[in-house]
């Protein structure tokens, strides 16, 4: 088999898995998408696999024949070396629907599932591709990704990862969790400025021959760790197949049932493996695309027009704070589009702002998709309503998709539902303890009322964050990045 990828706007070269993966983006800005149809899976074969073998098997189905133990131990890594529970995403019942908990890994937030796996297939791609190099990750974040970035590449044998955040633009309990990571290969440095600031900083580094120049010369390459990378992506594939085979272990479905998959989405790569994994035989019915009120994607849905002139609003869901929804471009691609439409589309977006799929593309994607959206009260509503009733305590995003799953449930309809849940309560206290117990609190008080009034167990690595020594002290203007990586390739 030669598994090879292709760039959405069709002049990106044509990697294969270990290749894409170093790649990153298309060389003509486009994102990589298989150029092969999915191996459509044996539901029987799965069953009963433990999350490692289940992601293994399902994730070599891209790669080069021949790499499957490479696939395996990477998976062995991310999985079952004690940074996951032994229970790697739990499916657990709150009222009518079943809730898929992503959130178990070392960040308390769902980027774990790919960012744990992401680096060690990175090392096993450099590897497979006879490239000596290290790779050097640069990431600007506003929160949570550049945490889970530095979780996921600390003391990755050949990669190195520098984080940037702005001085003020993360919560104190965000900060914490950046400047206390261990690892002998990681890197936290605070920018003078908001998150834009930061972000155009690292967009310039990228971009800066000298920089590209000082790196080569010490055998290091750039590269980034965002959802676009189809290494993040394939990870994802994975806890749509485990929870319904989770499902039907217990009796709830039977291996060909249909299922429902709710997703709270903002860039749109949650919900795009999951359409991966039914491309791969996965019985899904149709899958609800979640939003806050940045709800740009639930008009797509509905309408078959993509129109980011609009205000962008700050949440309660902030992961979910997102007009740009970079992963949709590829599933323009899974319904027919070619890369000639698709470079039409995402030039009319960079330059308009707006733009219309055909009628072909809309009447398949209202075929598989429904779409729905909570303001921030609606969200709040729903955290205390859900607790009440069933005594699940949700996260701001998962209440997303539980608020939108109440909406689109038909009565009668006996279709298990699933909703996604991507972030541990405790992850975003402040707006639970609000909805919980109708007060404001700072984050790690927070955290302890609720645990007091719920019994719920805060997770491990939330726990101590405020108390754990500080090791990342730096702190740079944006215009000093470039020197700043210069002068600390090693
Ligand atoms: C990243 C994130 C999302 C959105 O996922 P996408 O793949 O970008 O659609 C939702 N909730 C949380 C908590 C996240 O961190």
């Amino acid at each position: 088999m030669d598994n090879r990828f292709v760039s959405t706007r069709g002049h990106g070269g044509r990697p294969d898995l270990f290749e894409a993966i170093l790649q990153g983006i298309g060389t003509d800005g486009g994102l990589l998408t298989p150029d092969f149809p999915l191996a459509v899976q044996s539901l029987e074969s799965l069953q009963g696999l433990p999350y490692p073998r289940l992601a293994a098997t399902l994730i070599s189905t891209f790669a080069p024949a021949g790499s499957e133990a490479i696939i395996a131990e990477a998976c062995t890594r991310a999985y079952a070396s004690g940074a996951f529970p032994q229970e790697v995403v739990p499916v657990v019942p709150a009222g009518d629907v079943w809730v898929a908990e992503l959130f178990h890994g070392p960040t308390a937030a769902f980027k774990d599932m790919a960012l744990q796996l992401l680096p060690h297939l990175m090392t096993a791609s450099l590897r497979q591709c006879g490239d000596a190099r290290r790779a050097l990750i640069l990431a600007a974040t506003s929160g949570d990704t550049g945490k889970a970035a530095l979780a996921g590449f600390a003391d990755v044998e050949g990669t190195m990862i520098k984080v940037f955040y702005p001085q003020d633009g993360v919560s104190p309990v965000q900060q914490r969790q950046m400047t206390t990571q261990t690892g002998h290969n990681v890197d936290v440095v605070a920018v003078h400025g908001n998150f834009d600031d930061a972000q155009r900083a690292v967009k310039e580094a990228f971009a800066s021959p000298e920089l590209a120049q000082a790196c080569a010369d010490k055998g290091i390459f750039l590269t980034s760790a965002n959802s676009i990378n189809i290494g993040r992506l394939l990870p994802q594939i994975v806890y749509y197949f485990h929870a319904y085979l989770t499902l039907a272990a217990r009796g709830v479905l039977a291996l060909g049932d249909a299922i429902d998959f709710v997703v709270p989405s903002g860039n749109f790569g949650n919900c795009l493996a999951g359409v991966m994994a039914r491309r791969m035989g996965l019985p899904v019915r149709r899958f609800i695309v979640a939003s806050n009120r940045n709800k740009v994607l639930t008009d797509f849905f509905q309408t078959g027009c993509y129109d980011i002139r609009r205000p962008f609003h700050k949440t309660n869901a902030p992961a979910m704070d997102i007009l740009v929804s970079s992963n949709l471009e590829r599933l323009l691609c899974m319904l027919g589009g070619d890369a000639t439409q698709t470079s039409r589309l995402m030039q009319a977006l960079a330059t308009e702002g707006v733009y219309r799929i055909s009628d072909a593309q809309f009447q398949s994607l209202r075929s598989l998709f429904a779409a729905g959206w909570q303001d921030e009260q609606e969200v709040l509503d729903t955290i205390c309503r859900c607790y009440r009733a069933t005594g699940y305590l949700a996260d701001t995003h998962t209440a997303v998709a539980l608020g939108v799953a109440e909406q689109y449930r038909i009565k009668g309809d006996t279709t298990p539902t699933v909703v996604l849940s991507t972030a541990s309560p405790y992850k975003f206290p402040a707006s639970v303890c609000q909805a919980i117990l109708g007060k404001a609190l700072p984050d790690a008080e927070a955290m302890e009322a609720l645990h007091e009034a719920t019994g719920v167990p805060v997770p491990a690595c939330l726990a101590d964050v405020m108390t754990r020594p500080i090791l990342h002290t730096g702190i740079a203007d944006p215009a000093d990045i470039i020197n700043y990586i210069k002068e600390n390739l090693n």
